[in-house]
């Protein structure tokens, strides 16, 4: 795949941190409406790549490019999430004291302003889309519960489903499945296939039975680089892989 047809093109990337390089000449591809897993040992990059997607953290070599032409290595963290990009960090983030309904709403408006969004009642347009992202992240009977009385797990969807409401054309899911039940890992799975069917999705990952229900495209990181990527049956057999990451 080429850059121009990619949506997230990384060519070159480096960082180092006090002259140790945490991302090692990484060149990665996200195609528009990719479902891609990133996996890989402690230490081997993945958050530090999530930064520099998210311009958190500025490459000191290489580019980044989103749908074609932006370049992100230029722009800071509200220009990127603007552009289209959502992130969701492994702990969820949720207003606990409002519904799961207004948690949705809230996140409707962010971008015309935090105070502004207090005030605001939803439209008819807005309410579909609501109803639509409740039924993407499994939580329709659960509409007019306070999200303090949600699962683990379910606190997990609706911050997905919060990022959804932002319409973003990348979203980056930082361990999804930690800490969630074994039958809330699997309906995760199934929700991010159904995302992906309308953009893409990049979910850092340890928990390999997760990965397989994904049937995602697999990149393994390691010292920085890409190590191995394909099938996790392909990566899984790699034995560079099964010496740096799953063999230990
Ligand atoms: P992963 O998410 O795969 O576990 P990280 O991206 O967190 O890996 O870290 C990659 C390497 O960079 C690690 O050795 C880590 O200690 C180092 N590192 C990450 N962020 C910083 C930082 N802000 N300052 C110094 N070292 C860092």
């Amino acid at each position: 795949m080429t850059k121009n047809k990619a949506l997230l093109y990384l060519d070159g990337v480096s960082v180092s941190f006090d002259g140790f390089k945490a991302i090692n000449n990484l060149s990665l591809i996200v195609g528009h409406n990719e479902l891609q897993a990133i996996i890989g040992p402690n230490g081997a990059g993945k958050t530090t790549m999530m930064d520099i997607i998210t311009g958190k953290t500025r490459p000191d070599e290489g580019d980044v490019y989103f749908g074609g032409d932006a370049d992100l290595t230029t722009m800071d963290e509200a220009e990127i999430a603007e552009l289209g990009i959502g992130r969701k960090f492994q702990k969820p983030t949720v207003f606990e004291s409002h519904t799961v309904r207004d948690n949705l709403e809230l996140a409707l408006k962010k971008p015309r302003g935090v105070f502004s969004a207090w005030f605001y009642h939803a439209d008819a347009d807005d309410e579909a889309r609501i109803a639509e992202i409740l039924e993407t992240v499994r939580l329709t009977e659960r509409a007019d519960e306070l999200a303090a009385n949600l699962s683990h797990g379910q606190k997990q969807w609706l911050e997905i489903g919060m990022l959804l409401a932002q319409d973003p054309k990348l979203l980056l899911v930082d361990e999804p499945v930690a800490g969630m039940t074994d039958a809330e890992t699997v309906e995760t799975a199934i929700l991010l296939k159904k995302i992906a069917q309308t953009r893409s999705v990049v979910v850092v990952e340890h928990d390999m039975s997760f990965i397989r229900d994904l049937a995602a495209r697999v990149t393994v990181l390691a010292e920085g680089s890409v190590l191995a990527q394909g099938s996790l049956d392909h990566v899984s057999a790699d034995p560079r892989v099964i010496e740096s990451y799953l063999g230990r």
